[in-house]
């Protein structure tokens, strides 16, 4: 098995019942992508998305609780993202990480929560403006990698996506070799971390378009993007569905 290409859309708190009609835009711009084509939408819409999306587009949540139940006021479990269409979640997030403090070791909860119920996770790495221009992105990403990665975690239930806090709806993205020199690290990183590592999908995010996502697939360990801003209007993101 070669790492799965994926094209992975976070509407972050974006959007409404109205613009599910995105969904059937992608579907009439690229009705045979040669990618895995994921929208996660906020929870509210999960349900009436999936039921919108058919086979051609999944859909994940964008975080979950690490605990199955409870009293948990405001929070999602994994197995009510399943519930209501949910295959994939994003965990870890570089906002989740600075809006709500989130962990290394929480985001592995969070992680091993999804693998329980049988949703992928999508497991967010990256680092700081400052951490980059300290020299210390690497061993940043080696940390996060370290502490995000539950026990159980494989190239079929994990995906890891590298995106620089720095380029995260900014418009600034790294060079085409500070992008493969992560990813390069990455993919040397996960083996040890979990089984298949070879095979696990590595996405790109940060202020990826149509125009920049071509060279960003070309590269070796690139397989797929973690797209923002350009995931909301169907017509961006299915330049990138179909540059991948
Ligand atoms: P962006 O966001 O594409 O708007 O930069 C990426 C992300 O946060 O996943």
């Amino acid at each position: 098995m070669a790492p799965r290409k994926l094209a992975a859309g976070n509407w972050k708190m974006n959007g409404n019942l109205a613009a599910l009609d995105q969904i059937d835009e992608l579907r009439a711009a690229c009705p045979a992508p040669a990618c895995d084509v994921l929208i996660c939408p906020p929870a509210v819409l999960l349900h009436p998305m999936a039921a919108r999306a058919g086979d051609m587009i999944a859909v994940g949540g964008q975080d979950c609780h690490a605990n199955a139940a409870g009293a948990h006021t405001g929070d999602i479990a994994a197995a009510q993202l399943k519930d209501a269409g949910a295959t994939y979640v994003i965990l870890g997030h570089s906002e989740r990480r600075a809006d709500h403090g989130e962990t290394d070791a929480q985001v592995a909860a969070k992680a091993a929560a999804a693998h329980a119920v049988g949703l992928i996770a999508i497991i967010c790495v990256g680092e700081t403006e400052a951490e980059r221009d300290a020299g210390s992105t690497l061993d940043v990403i080696g940390t996060q990698l370290a502490g995000s990665i539950p026990a159980g975690a494989d190239a079929a239930n994990t995906v890891i996506a590298y995106e620089p806090v720095w380029a995260i709806g900014t418009g600034r993205t790294p060079t085409l070799d500070q992008i493969a020199e992560v990813h390069d690290f990455m993919r040397d990183r996960l083996t040890g971390h979990m089984a298949g590592a070879g095979d696990c999908s590595l996405l790109y995010g940060g202020s990826v378009k149509p125009g920049n996502a071509a060279e960003i697939f070309a590269i070796a360990n690139v397989d797929g993007a973690l797209v923002g801003g350009a995931s909301l209007k169907a017509a961006d993101f299915a330049g990138i569905v179909t540059a991948l």
